[in-house]
């Protein structure tokens, strides 16, 4: 070994982070401090791996309560299992958040089928989330088929008396998946608003899904400032009917299609997010929030939307107390309620947040689902942003290479303000559309190595957030 190296192998510097000046010592390229939080984050990692609690905890959710749709009594018996559960891992203090949300009901088993020469095909489907109900005895009315909410809007009067068939379909090329997902849901979320003001009869959906199966995909729609009379009920069919459904209006346009569904929207219901935290050892009045959501469509479990946010949130408490690692910073994990049609969760958390003065310094979400981590969207000042993505020499080791700027989540950007840093927590994203919203996000579609992978990723993420981030003085010019 050279002179040289050695010397600068075990020199001791005046390393200037910010304008917090420390002195560290520098060992083969990594600073005392690095190496720490290198050892920690490791401890972290291992521990997920071989002591994790996250696979058993959301085995209990979705299996012994499954499907949480907000002002259920499954919702209801999620949150008294929530407030249990922070008890057990021993959080510093726990507590539920009441907040009124709404209270939509699926009725019976939807129905639907056509008959082309003499042939009835029956048609997955599902109502869509505030959808009225049908008639009793259903809806029947030719199909007039669109690919986009403008091409409805272009067409205006002849969706009159009609069912509307928006069938426009995930863009494939698109490797992030959110991506072809956000490019589609707006037929899902406003058809029936657009097509009720034309005195269309009804809507039918393509699911939200990546390639072709057989599984209707539920999801919210709403019919904005339109007049009550002009409701009309709305409905998603599975991406393979859709398909069939297209190539049979080519040779029979005139074909009749019929659907019944029953659900209704009830008033609404008292319901709680609940909350839990570590103290912070120095600033206990600074927060740094982690969540997902606990309510979930009913058609499935919840498993991947969002059981595994909600575990693996509660599991990076569990994790740095395990490791005995004491945040500076307070750690509140949050089980927010009513992400899927409402977000009166997380709007009553910020509402609350806000009044109390509380000064949160960073969000961390996960709601992508439980498969395998890729990395995290940053929401900040540039300054933090910066900070954040300068992690990926930690980070990479662990598969976390996407330290990109984007959003971070549905239940934290409520808190949005230029000194608080939202993170989103970034799975791959391939599979998830297989199981969004629909009857097979359940439990045996999610990995036990790829969730505690996510949860040892956002406990290392809180880690160095806790012990780094710029705070609002810090961030001023
Ligand atoms: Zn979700």
């Amino acid at each position: 070994m050279n002179k040289f190296f050695t010397l600068l192998s075990c020199s001791v510097f005046l390393f200037s982070c910010g304008n917090k000046k420390e002195q560290v010592t520098i060992t083969n390229g990594l600073t005392s401090e690095e190496k720490k939080d290198s050892a920690n984050i490791k401890h972290l990692f291992n521990s997920a791996l071989t002591k994790g609690k996250s696979y058993e905890w959301l085995r209990d959710l979705t299996q012994n309560i499954g499907g949480r749709l907000s002002g259920s009594p499954e919702a209801a018996k999620a949150v008294v299992w929530g407030e249990k559960l922070m008890k057990d891992v021993g959080l510093d203090s726990v507590w539920l958040q009441p907040v009124m949300v709404p209270h939509w009901v699926r009725g019976e088993k939807e129905e639907a089928y056509y008959t082309v020469n003499g042939e009835k095909k029956q048609v997955p489907i599902c109502a869509l989330g505030f959808s009225i109900a049908t008639p009793t005895n259903g809806i029947t009315a030719e199909v007039i088929e669109v690919k986009s909410l403008k091409e409805a809007e272009t067409l205006g009067n002849k969706l009159k008396d009609k069912i509307v068939f928006f069938n426009g379909a995930f863009d494939e090329t698109l490797i992030n998946t959110f991506r072809a997902y956000g490019g589609c849901v707006g037929q899902r979320f406003s058809g029936a608003r657009v097509s009720g003001q034309f005195g269309a009869k009804g809507i039918i959906v393509r699911s939200m899904t990546n390639g072709i199966n057989d599984y209707p995909h539920t999801g919210s729609m709403g019919y904005g400032e339109i007049p009550k009379e002009q409701y009309i009920p709305a409905a998603a069919i599975s991406s393979r009917a859709a398909e069939n459904l297209s190539n049979d209006l080519k040779t029979n346009p005139n074909l009749q299609f019929y659907f019944k569904q029953s659900c209704e929207t009830l008033p609404d219901a008292p319901s709680h997010n609940v909350i839990g935290e570590i103290k912070g050892s120095e600033n206990p009045e600074k927060i740094i929030v982690v969540g997902g959501h606990l309510d979930s469509w009913d058609l499935g479990e919840g498993a991947h939307d969002d059981g595994t946010g909600v575990v693996q949130s509660l599991e990076v408490a569990y994790l740095l107390k395990k490791n005995n690692i004491k945040p500076k910073n307070t750690i509140r994990i949050v089980f927010f309620m009513n992400e899927e049609n409402g977000t009166r969760g997380a709007k009553e958390y910020a509402r609350l947040a806000k009044q109390n003065k509380e000064i949160h310094v960073a969000g961390l979400e996960s709601d992508a689902g439980g498969h395998t981590p890729r990395g995290f969207s940053i929401d900040a000042n540039e300054k933090n942003t910066k900070l954040v993505t300068s992690w990926k020499k930690q980070l990479a080791p662990y598969g976390l290479h996407d330290l990109l700027k984007g959003g971070s989540g549905a239940d934290i950007t409520p808190l949005k303000d230029e000194h608080v840093t939202l993170v989103g927590y970034r799975p791959d994203s391939q599979r998830y559309f297989d199981y969004h919203h629909t009857s097979t996000d359940t439990f045996d579609k999610v990995n036990k190595r790829e969730l505690e992978l996510g949860s040892a990723s956002m406990a290392s993420l809180v880690y160095l957030m806790d012990r780094y981030l710029y705070t609002k003085d810090e961030v001023k010019p």
